[in-house]
């Protein structure tokens, strides 16, 4: 059993000020495998105290060292790759081969992709030349408090940390409970690479405890949530008296609008889209709307590609998907299945129950509902598992209402080989992300969402502005 109950404050490794166990479960076997320490108030005052010292030095330093620290933090964070990947396949049940390229990997992604930008970043410039005396100055919001989910754990954390050490901002990192591991050892990453004592702190903690302490403390400046719309709203009205800046990436049922001149592939990758990692990311492309001309080889398709998917223990290689993260989602997965089946939708693949020979672990078996309409639950909730639901569409203008009859708007999928239209509808769909033709968004396009998919962006220039106040001085001297 791994034992790691202490925090990351100010530049040292401390116990918590009170004992207060939990065990992270390895959802592949429902056995414990690490325990760790829910923080309390005067653990989250110690690490807000420290980061709030840190603060004016590291708003000092200048952009050129913070950006050196973070490129030092990347080489470090390769040497760890391995144990990030164990961590999160332990954790929260991302096979291994899929925790080492895709979740270690979008860390590394997003800190580069933040050196690239903050190389071409103009922390002060001229308002323009209309105005030779007014200079614009981009600096820290200050204390920032960092809570991420289990999903995608090291993709979040880097979005975070990397854009929040670059604007020159300190920071208490709160992982989520779930999957703290990988986090923690990224604390150690965070030491090595020399960032002075308090630009970084982590306390664990779960979101009634340093979650609502963060988010109500008079001395953070700012919060940068990712997670669900529930924890969204809360950490809103928790922040709200102290008027923080509140960042949040939330969830989403995204749209995958299938015409019927998509290429052959279409139906087969939003299937295998939908599918990875146990489905459980908020830009999943959950509701796959296809045209009446195609609609039933493209139920035929998906049933047999679902079908298809294996599934197993995180821990063994290969290209199958693992369990989903805890009991609690189990058991919301299979209510909505049940839920899906009660209102009517088509089961093509999939249903209730464990998958064959699995009968210890949080797996789900791959499902495909047809005949779906948006109304029904299973179209309307965001699943956070391997569901995909299919409904037909007839006309663009349809398919366009039905994508954005959704309170989320995170990311939508069109699949055309006209593309005129699909130029048409990137601008049509509400959500701020649109990925069409398999093609996803370029290093250093920005992640985020409209409605009730939040309000921040995160990765390359968008994210580092989200740590940033813009300050702007009249009667600047040339220098
Ligand atoms: P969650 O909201 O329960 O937890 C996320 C984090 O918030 C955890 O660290 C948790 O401890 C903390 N938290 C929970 N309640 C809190 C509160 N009241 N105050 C402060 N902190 C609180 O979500 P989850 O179950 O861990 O993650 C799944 C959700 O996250 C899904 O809805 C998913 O769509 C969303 N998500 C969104 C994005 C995005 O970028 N838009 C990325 C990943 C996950």
């Amino acid at each position: 059993m791994i034992e790691k109950r202490n925090f990351y404050i100010n530049g040292q490794w401390v116990a918590p000020s009170v004992t207060h166990d939990f065990q992270v479960i390895n959802p592949s076997t429902e056995e414990p495998c690490a325990v760790i320490s829910l923080g309390d108030q005067a653990d989250t005052d110690a690490a807000v105290a420290a980061a709030k010292a840190a603060l004016p030095g590291w708003m000092e330093t200048p952009a050129e060292t913070r950006i050196a620290m973070v490129e030092k933090l990347i080489a470090l964070y390769a040497e760890r790759s391995e144990d990030l990947a164990q961590a999160m396949s332990l954790e929260m049940g991302a096979p291994i081969d899929m925790a080492r390229s895709q979740q270690v990997g979008a860390g590394s992604w997003h800190l580069a992709n933040f050196i690239r930008a903050a190389k071409a970043f103009p922390f002060e410039r001229p308002l323009g030349d209309h105005a030779p005396n007014d200079q614009i100055i981009y600096e820290a919001v200050g204390v920032a408090a960092l809570i991420t989910p289990w999903n995608w754990p090291m993709n979040q954390v880097t979005l975070k940390v990397g854009a929040a050490a670059i604007a020159g901002c300190t920071m208490v990192l709160k992982p989520s409970e779930q999957s703290p591991l990988n986090a923690m050892i990224f604390a150690e990453l965070m030491d090595e690479a020399g960032f002075p004592p308090g630009v970084f702190n982590l306390v664990n903690g779960d979101g009634v405890g340093v979650g609502s302490q963060l988010s109500t403390h008079p001395d953070v400046d700012m919060v940068s949530f990712t997670g669900s719309t529930r924890a969204g709203t809360a950490i809103s009205k928790a922040a709200a008296d102290t008027l923080k800046k509140v960042h949040l990436e939330l969830g989403g049922k995204g749209a995958n609008v299938v015409f019927a001149d998509a290429d052959e592939k279409a139906v087969k990758r939003g299937v295998l889209h939908m599918m990875n990692n146990t489905g459980q990311s908020c830009n999943a492309p959950s509701r796959m709307l296809v045209q009446r001309p195609i609609y039933d080889a493209a139920v035929e398709t998906a049933a047999e590609v679902a079908k298809g998917v294996t599934v197993g223990p995180a821990m063994e290689e290969g290209r199958h998907i693992g369990p989903v993260v805890n009991e609690l989602q189990w058991g919301k997965i299979q209510d909505l299945i049940q839920k899906g089946i009660d209102e009517g939708a088509r089961l093509v693949a999939g249903g209730t129950g464990r998958p064959e020979g699995l009968n210890k672990g949080y797996y789900v078996r791959p499902t495909v509902f047809a005949d779906v309409n948006n109304q029904m639950t299973v179209a309307r909730e965001e699943i956070f598992g391997p569901v995909l639901t299919m409904i037909p569409f007839d006309t663009e203008e349809e398919a366009i209402e039905i994508a954005n009859d959704t309170p989320y708007g995170l990311t939508n999928y069109v699949q055309t080989q006209d593309n005129v239209r699909a130029n048409r509808m990137a601008r049509a769909l509400r959500s701020g992300m649109v990925e069409m033709n398999g093609k996803s968004r370029s290093a250093g396009s920005p992640f985020g969402g409209m409605k009730q998919s939040g309000n921040g962006r995160e990765g390359g220039v968008w994210g580092l502005e989200d740590f940033l106040e813009v300050k702007a001085v009249g009667g600047w001297a040339a220098e």
